[in-house]
């Protein structure tokens, strides 16, 4: 099947409020292209300088999204065009981000990265932190728009632990948005466990393999 194909199947599965961020790292130019021109806009990169260069390759009209850990000193190689970071997990990289967005005249849409994982493997903030960074007054960031939460769920095969971390980050984001109603986005769920995430309430899937194939 191609990944057309399967993304029109991912399509007919889910709601059509959860919007799809197809997953592309690791993967050639070429395979953006086909489903760029199949419709698909959004797409997600953990590597800033793999994001880069696909972005200066392809149509500008597409929506990069960098879903992977980000570090401090690479924020100004995207600042000028990424469309959504969905990883941010900490203070002086959120003042990194204004300040870049700054520089490029733009206000940059970010996520607030939740570890709601039992590993420790997996970045992210915890509830705490995430309660310091939007209650201290002190903290202003005018070039950065807080426009909602992202998880990762556990690398496991028990499924009622991952749908119960789904459900913790949904209760947290729920509540949040009584409080900032810019809290739009819950990005939560990839190819093993979207299913669970969408029964949860994520309005954001990041599918890799599902439509690519594996990755090697
Ligand atoms: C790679 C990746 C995905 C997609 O993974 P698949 O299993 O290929 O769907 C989603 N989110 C993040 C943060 C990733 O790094």
């Amino acid at each position: 099947m191609s990944s057309i194909e399967k993304l029109n199947l991912l399509k007919a599965e889910i709601p059509a409020s959860v919007s799809i961020v197809a997953v592309s790292k690791t993967k050639p130019i070429s395979a953006i292209e086909t489903l760029y021109h199949a419709g698909q806009l959004d797409f997600g990169e953990n590597k800033v300088q793999e994001m880069v260069g696909k972005f200066e390759t392809l149509p500008k009209e597409i929506r990069w999204h960098l879903i992977g850990h980000l570090q401090r000193n690479k924020v100004k190689y995207i600042a000028n065009f990424v469309h959504l970071i969905h990883s941010v997990d900490n203070v002086s990289l959120l003042q990194e981000i204004d300040k870049q967005a700054k520089k490029s005249d733009r206000k940059i849409s970010c996520l607030l990265q939740v570890k709601v994982a039992k590993e420790d493997t997996k970045y992210g903030m915890n509830f705490e932190e995430l309660a310091d960074i939007l209650n201290d007054s002190n903290l202003k960031f005018p070039n950065v728009k807080l426009v909602g939460l992202m998880c990762m769920a556990t690398f496991t095969e028990d499924v009622n632990q991952i749908r119960q971390e789904f459900k913790t980050l949904k209760r947290h984001f729920d509540s949040l948005k009584k409080q900032y109603p810019d809290f739009k986005f819950l990005s939560m769920g990839m190819s093993s466990d979207y299913k669970i995430a969408i029964e949860e309430g994520s309005t954001m899937i990041r599918v890799g393999s599902s439509i690519f194939g594996e990755r090697n």
